[in-house]
């Protein structure tokens, strides 16, 4: 179908040192110096060549490398990625590009390297200071690699982010609270802050399943959520989303053009492509269609994806959706009945509330247009 351009762009990296005892992702513990490994790689910088060449990259303002553990790849691929990325876009200053990187496999080097091709931005795995905890979660680095990722990554990086975990087994709250603190001491100015899930699949879902691991309590992460809040708005940080917290100014770019709507592509294993134009929204991934949206489901699609925002929907947008024949009103003011959502300064923005009960205030929205 003639489609809108792609706004961003996500480059998928399926490897890592070892695997994490939560993780689903589209991942597999592998050696870096594996023909796999260097196949893969290459396969990754000629779908990026195609697509400079069939002028897919050419409006593209945010560029993610992501996995995975990118880093596990090493400099060698990593710089040839980067080196053929610049030569298939604009990889100005302007463009957002983040490389997520692990502590393990992040040095002094391949910070310099990064930056001098073009990246602007590290996504840094760390997950907890606390080695009993990153033990427990399977993690291939210690506390002090993380400090030490965190501190290399500035030497060149004005642009760091961390992700936290909270209710992990075992962890307390003054400990994840101590985390928090030490990560914004540490000079980062984004954070990711995730409740531990347990996904199916994985060895973490086993252990649950036969009492060796019990279920994360939901009231202790939605408690160890607000301390977070509370931390670090007092540091000077603002919640933007749901778990993401920045500085002014270093909110996510890339994480923002998906949040509102706008169509991205994606390479590499199991990396999803959102293809839209006014009236149909596509995803695909591995060749196939995840989601075929009409006029209607997108625009109630958008309102979800708006309340994970702190800004929420604007009137324009609600009003676009009412025009399209969708209940919004009716949803909007249960919603803001349920404490959920509140109207203020022409918008309709989430409560803390409202995002501590995220599915049913996500769900009444995408229920707008089944
Ligand atoms: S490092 Fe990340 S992607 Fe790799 S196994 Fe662990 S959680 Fe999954």
């Amino acid at each position: 179908m003639p489609h809108d351009p792609y706004r961003a762009l996500y480059l998928h990296i399926p490897f890592c040192a070892s695997r994490c005892g939560y993780c689903d992702f589209a991942t597999r513990a592998v050696d870096a110096d594996t023909v796999e490994v260097t196949e893969y790689m290459e396969g990754l910088i000629l779908a990026l060549r195609r697509a400079a060449k069939q002028g897919d990259l050419a409006c593209v303002e945010t560029v993610y490398i992501g996995g995975g553990t990118p880093t596990h790849v090493g400099a060698k691929h990593l710089t040839q990625l980067l080196y053929a990325l610049g030569l298939s876009m604009h990889l100005t200053d302007e463009v957002e590009c983040t490389v997520e990187a692990n502590p393990e496999s992040l040095d002094e080097r391949l910070v310099r390297d990064l930056w001098a091709l073009g990246a602007n931005r590290l996504s840094i795995g760390v997950q907890s200071f606390d080695d009993e905890l990153l033990g427990v979660l399977g993690r291939a680095h210690t506390a002090e690699k993380a400090r030490e990722a965190i501190r290399m990554a500035r030497t060149r990086f004005e642009n760091v982010s961390c992700d936290l975990m909270c209710g992990l087994p075992g962890q307390t709250l003054e400990g994840f609270e101590a985390d928090v603190r030490e990560a914004a001491a540490a000079g980062v100015t984004h954070m990711s802050i995730y409740p531990l899930t347990i996904e199916e699949h994985t060895p973490f879902f086993r252990a649950v399943k036969v009492g060796s691991l019990e279920e994360p309590d939901e009231d202790a992460q939605a408690t160890m959520m607000e301390a977070a809040a509370r931390i670090l708005i007092a540091a000077g940080f603002h919640r933007y989303e749901v778990a993401n917290y920045a500085l002014p100014g270093f909110e996510s770019r890339h994480n923002t053009a998906y949040w509102t709507g706008k169509p991205y592509l994606g390479l590499g294993a199991s990396a999803a492509t959102m293809t839209q134009n006014a009236t149909r929204r596509m995803r695909v991934q591995d060749g196939e269609v995840t989601d075929d949206l009409d006029e209607r489901q997108m625009a109630a699609e958008d309102l979800m994806l708006a309340m994970r925002m702190a800004r929420g929907a604007s009137e324009e947008q609600v009003a676009a959706a009412r025009e399209l024949g969708l209940s919004v009103d009716e949803a909007l003011a249960e919603l803001e009945e349920q404490g959920a959502v509140v109207h203020r300064d022409g918008r309709y923005q989430p409560t803390e509330r409202g995002w501590l009960c995220g599915n049913v205030l996500y769900g009444r929205l995408l229920d707008l247009a089944p």
